[in-house]
């Protein structure tokens, strides 16, 4: 028997957590932000629940061959535009929507040979200073593009680095704003914390909205407010099961370097699932996990292939209880992966992009 431990991917959440984009994005196009393999969910198995988007957006050409592999005719746009110049061969065989970012992208285009002239998302850097042409040579750029016959259209973007947080996204959307005022195009700025924060703001929603993690059931500014608050539900579930039960005495300590020690007599399972899963190593004592659906803890540190769990809660658990490590749990039970991510330091993204191939993963068309 292989191990127990699986991946489930809930085609039903995908669609619904699309279906909140669209309520809270108003007349703008979603585009389904299915990058780094759909958030780790696997392409193929998102799209099966994010085919009524409008168009998706990802940064890798061989995803977008795997999209147009899977019959979408519709757009698909890359985030981070071409690569080198002999991506946009790539882009006019597969009607590929792009970024352009920097003069130099803007070079390849005017070089490049098409009968089929391209619709480029010509991108601002309002601030956050990772892509992008800065404000005062935003104009020059879109006059170049503007005028190469190997472009169709010109949209213009930009992306927020605060749209989480306290920071906000005021100073970028004056950048943005006085320096596209009297441009024509459709607009591109809001990511899944701008769509579900800043959405009700003239101008924020735009013609797309670009929504990644809200599609997957994290909520982008966890611990502010969590899947509920924002009405998402979890696209994800990793769980396992226990192989091994402990009984502790007063003093016994658990796992590598000894790090949790029994206060009183207790009862610990041992869960086929460990940070060569995707686990992640850096969650401590206390990290919430569901046995037979019960909401409990782990205990002492993550293993490679196992970690333990505090079976205080749950008398009834034995060998063969199910573990929900986050997602979905028997009955209604629910861990949201941002609680898991939380307690581990670290970001829901981050979890659901590393489930290891080791893990099997499968469709939940339920
Ligand atoms: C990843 C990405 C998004 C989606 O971000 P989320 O926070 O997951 O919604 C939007 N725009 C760009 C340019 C991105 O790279």
């Amino acid at each position: 028997m292989p191990r127990p431990i699986e991946a489930l991917v809930h085609v039903d959440a995908l669609a619904h957590n699309l279906r909140r984009a669209r309520a809270v994005a108003g007349d703008a196009q979603v585009w389904a932000v299915v990058k780094a393999n759909a958030y780790g969910h696997g392409i193929e198995r998102a799209f099966r629940g994010l085919r009524g988007a409008d168009g998706f957006a990802l940064l890798d050409l061989a995803e977008a061959e795997r999209l147009r592999a899977l019959d979408w005719r519709g757009p698909i746009l890359l985030l981070e535009g071409c690569f080198e110049p002999r991506d946009l061969e790539l882009c006019s065989r597969l009607d590929l929507w792009h970024v352009v970012h920097c003069d130099v992208q803007i070079d390849w285009l005017a070089a490049h040979k098409t009968h089929r002239p391209h619709r480029v998302f010509l991108k601002m850097n309002s601030g956050m200073n990772r892509l992008g042409l800065r404000p005062d040579a935003f104009r020059a750029a879109w006059a170049r593009l503007d005028a190469l016959p190997q472009v169709a259209e010109v949209s213009l973007m930009t992306h927020f680095s605060d749209a989480d947080g306290e920071r906000g996204i005021a100073h970028q959307m004056a950048a943005f704003a006085g320096a596209t005022h009297d441009l024509p195009g459709e607009r591109s700025l809001a990511n899944s914390a701008a769509v579900l924060r800043h959405a009700t703001a003239a101008g924020v929603a735009a013609d797309w909205v670009r929504a990644g993690i809200l599609l997957y059931g994290s909520a982008p500014d966890f611990p502010a407010h969590d899947i509920r608050h924002w009405g998402l539900t979890p696209t994800m579930t990793l769980r396992s099961r226990l192989i091994a039960t402990q009984h502790l005495q007063p003093g016994d300590t658990v796992g590598y370097g000894s790090t949790y020690r029994a206060g009183q007599p207790m009862r610990i399972g041992i869960v086929a699932c460990g940070y060569a899963d995707g686990y992640p190593r850096h969650a401590g004592t206390d990290t919430p996990v569901l046995v037979d659906g019960v909401r409990t803890g782990t205990v002492g540190r993550v293993s490679m292939d196992m970690l333990a769990v505090d079976l205080t809660p749950v008398p009834g658990a034995a060998i063969g209880s199910e573990v929900t490590l986050w997602g979905r749990g028997p009955g209604d039970a629910q861990l949201a992966i941002d609680d898991v991510a939380h307690a581990a330091g670290t970001i829901g993204y981050e979890l659901m992009c590393a489930v290891a191939p080791r893990v099997p993963m499968r469709v939940d068309e339920a």
